[in-house]
Formats: C-alpha cells, structure tokens, sequence
C-alpha cells in the first residue's frame, strides 16, 4: 500500500533480483555459528564508535585476561575498563558489559536460546540493559544461526535507499520489515551483503551511485 510519502513495500520479485546481483557482487558468506551468546553481547558492546579492529583488540585483552564470563561480571569495574582500553569510551562500555552480565545473573548462561522460540529469546535479550534489536539479532544470527537480521547504520541506510524500508522507520519496524522480506535461510546472506555494499559502494556521504551495480533497480539513484 502506498504510504503519504510515496513509499510502498517491495514485491518479493523485486527483493528476489536484489538479493541475486548483491550475490553476484558478493558471494554468499560462509559463517557457522560460534556458539557464544554471551561472546556476541560483549562484542557488540565494544562495537560502539570503534572500528572492527580496536573492538577486537579489546574483546580479545578481555578474553585474555579472564578466564570466564563470571570472572568479567564480578571484576572490579576498574579491570574491565583497562582491558577494554583499546575499543574506546571504556568507561562507559565496562558498566555497561558488567550490568548486562548481571542482568543475565546466575546461572550465566544463554545456551537454551538455541533450541527455545526465536520470540522468546528475543524478548529475554531486549529487556537486558543496553540491549536493542539490533544486538539481540547480532547474538540470535551470529550465535546460533538463527531468524533474525541485524539492521545497522550500513544495512539501514542501503535498504532505505533500495525503498526496501520504510523512509523514517525507527529500528523496531526497520528488522520487523527486513525479517518479513528475507526468505529463510537467508538472513545472514543478506545481511552480510547489504553491509558490504553499504561499505564499499552505498557510503553514508557521497554513495558512489555512478558505478553502483544496482543503480537500475535503486530509487535514491534516480533522486
Ligand atoms: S544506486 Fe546509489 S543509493 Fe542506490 S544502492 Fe547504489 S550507491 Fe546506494
């Protein structure tokens, strides 16, 4: 249905051929679930205002310096902030994984999300503190492979300008939309590809429209 601003939802034919050349572009990933819920929370918290290196640093001087997730949750605060050092805004982001992993309590464990309803974990993850859509789906997909697909600022951006979203659509209705036009089984696929191309070729400032290869089936294109 057409909306006041023109918008309307994508038929399954157009997302079809979108998906196909943005795998011609590609690929399609390959990534088996790692298995470690509580891995992706923290991870996604060190993602804030880094880059995917620093994150990694800090998540790794984490993974080094305790030997468990209990040991992270129960450190003095202090601990926490001088591993995670090298992610930024380290103050902000020890709290942060300390009052999460509180949250989740004793014991500290998500493992029965891989086998419990999608729904249900997924109203568990967002009632955590801190914890939007967005990194509730990072840890559903990425964790164990299941239905969901992370809309960040990359996948946003491209799908709006694809008019695969809504024009304004805050992040609740953005994955409600992007779930409900990603066939199953091909969450990951299409998430890794519209970030890839949001990085390489759909950039926030000047997208590089002129030698974008869906430029034929893209409105902003034609703006
Ligand atoms: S044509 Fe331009 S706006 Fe559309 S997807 Fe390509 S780079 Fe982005």
């Amino acid at each position: 249905m057409a909306t006041v601003t023109g918008w309307e939802r994508p038929a399954a034919r157009r997302v079809r051929a979108l998906r196909a050349r943005l795998r011609e572009m590609y690929g399609v990933p390959v990534m088996a679930p790692h298995g470690d819920p509580l891995g992706e929370l923290v991870l996604t918290v060190l993602s804030q205002s880094t880059n995917d290196r620093n994150r990694d640093v800090a998540f790794l001087r984490l993974r080094e310096r305790f030997a468990a997730w209990e040991a992270v949750r129960d450190a003095p605060v202090e601990e926490i902030e001088e591993a995670i050092r090298p992610g930024g805004i380290s103050k902000v982001k020890s709290v942060r994984i300390q009052d999460i992993l509180r949250a989740i309590g004793d014991p500290l464990d998500l493992s029965w999300m891989r086998s419990a309803p999608v729904a249900e974990s997924r109203a568990y993850l967002v009632e955590l503190p801190g914890v939007g859509r967005k990194t509730a789906a990072c840890v559903l997909l990425f964790a164990y492979g299941l239905r969901d697909v992370p809309v960040d600022t990359h996948v946003g951006r491209v799908a709006t300008r694809l008019a695969l979203l809504r024009p304004g659509a805050r992040s609740e209705e953005q994955h409600d939309a992007l779930l409900e036009l990603t066939p199953r089984g091909a969450e990951l696929e299409f998430h890794v590809n519209m970030l890839r191309h949001g990085r390489r070729t759909c950039h926030a400032q000047r997208p590089a429209c002129g030698v974008c290869a869906l430029r034929r089936m893209c409105p902003a294109a034609r703006e």
